[in-house]
């Protein structure tokens, strides 16, 4: 597995793999070709299909900004060996000079045809859980241990970095009102959900407010392309830092605690990117907001001081129960469902964790098992629901008045 900085990025939203892997592309091929007098940037698949919702035209042309680049949107070419493709030609003299094939394969990261992986490398020899576990009860070494002895010695101060930005995003978020752009005049809704909490006098209501308000204050922000961290994804950013936020306000946990629980849920973020995806584009929502639940389930119980065993059980308990969930939204906008979505699992997190605290014994279904079922399951999905705007409720929307 690679580092688990590349399950959290700091960037601008509103989509990892239509903003930041595009963007990241392009700034290479910038760097690699400085000779280039224009660029021309071919999208295809849910890249040229949401694209424009995504605003991956406009990270492109802020990527190469002070050099021309034309887009082609080609959303007829199907036989994709990746539903995030790019390419990316160089001229000099109208001479191509460069011509490269990229695949933005969620989180950010992106692959490059018939080349190793340019941006990651492997820090981690294990890629399941299950062996993940067996190296910590082997050594008799705690996750965080493990984690310590494979990545690099910045990570944990990387990590604290990633914790501020996730906070600074809510409280951004938290305090702006204004209507979220795209056209659909959805206005935020994270102010007047803290308000609600604030003046709710039922405790658990109250609780429930306030991870919902900061849920929403991430993902209202990562939908008006403000800067926001991927959890594992910008679309599922929302859900970690909501959990995490209300654990150190409430329960008074350290900062060094929380980005503990962070690295934790790096892993498990980790694993599934390894092994099956974290793109909606290939798998659906499941993939992403199912992996994010995961991620914050597993945080919480890190935080509460439950077993390896009780973790695993939460997160496999998250993305079981996410199987099959779709991604349809709105006008390619990462708006509906995907901000209520957030607020939704983070709530989901809590019960998995408390869940999992009892009934982790004697389970039948490992996490290991349940990724690879979310892979196979992501694979069947008809593309009408998987990032291309096509299905459910994008294509419903439209006829609303009449349900
Ligand atoms: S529905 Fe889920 S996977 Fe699709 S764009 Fe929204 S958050 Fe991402």
């Amino acid at each position: 597995m690679n580092s688990i900085r590349e399950i959290y990025r700091i960037g601008r939203g509103p989509s990892s793999s239509h903003t930041m892997g595009p963007e990241s592309a392009c700034k290479l091929m910038k760097r690699l070709y400085p000779i280039a007098e224009r660029f021309e940037v071919t999208l295809l698949g849910s890249l040229a299909k949401t694209g424009v919702g995504h605003r991956t035209d406009y990270a492109i042309y802020k990527a190469f900004e002070g050099i021309p680049v034309d887009i082609i949107f080609n959303t007829e070419e199907q036989l994709l060996k990746h539903p995030n493709t790019l390419k990316i030609r160089g001229f000099k003299n109208d001479n191509l000079i460069c011509d490269y094939t990229f695949y933005s394969i969620g989180g950010g990261a992106i692959e490059i045809e018939g080349s190793d992986k340019i941006e990651n490398k492997t820090v981690y020899s294990e890629s399941r859980f299950r062996d993940v576990e067996n190296v910590c009860m082997n050594g008799n070494i705690s996750i965080c241990q493990y984690i310590k002895n494979n990545e690099d010695k910045e990570i944990f101060i990387y990590l604290n970095s990633v914790w501020k930005q996730m906070k600074d995003t809510i409280y951004s978020g938290l305090a702006k009102f204004q209507t979220i752009p795209g056209g659909l005049g959805l206005k935020r809704r994270a102010n007047t959900l803290y308000d609600f909490a604030q003046k709710e006098k039922d405790y658990s209501k109250k609780e429930r407010y306030t991870i919902s308000a900061y849920a929403y204050a991430t993902s209202e922000e990562n939908a008006s392309g403000e800067v926001i961290v991927t959890a594992p994804t910008c679309g599922s950013a929302g859900v970690l830092p909501a959990v995490l936020m209300y654990e150190q306000q409430h329960s008074g946990f350290s900062d060094d605690e929380i980005v503990e629980a962070l690295a934790v849920a790096g892993i498990i973020g980790n694993i599934v990117k390894t092994n099956a995806s974290i793109s909606g584009a290939e798998c659906g929502c499941q993939a992403e907001v199912g992996t994010a639940c995961a991620m914050a389930s597993a945080a919480l119980c890190k935080l509460h001081g439950l077993s390896l065993k009780q973790i695993e059980c939460a997160a496999e308990i998250a993305i079981e129960h996410n199987l099959g969930l779709t991604c349809d939204p709105v006008k390619g906008l990462v708006q509906i469902p995907c901000i209520e979505r957030n607020a939704a699992a983070a709530l989901q997190a809590y019960d998995l964790a408390n869940l999992a605290e009892v009934i982790y014994y004697n389970k039948k279904v490992s996490f290991d098992l349940v990724v690879k079922t979310m892979f196979e399951t992501g694979k069947d999905l008809s593309c009408r629901y998987r990032e291309t705007a096509e299905g459910g409720l994008a294509s419903l929307f439209n006829n609303s008045s009449k349900f």
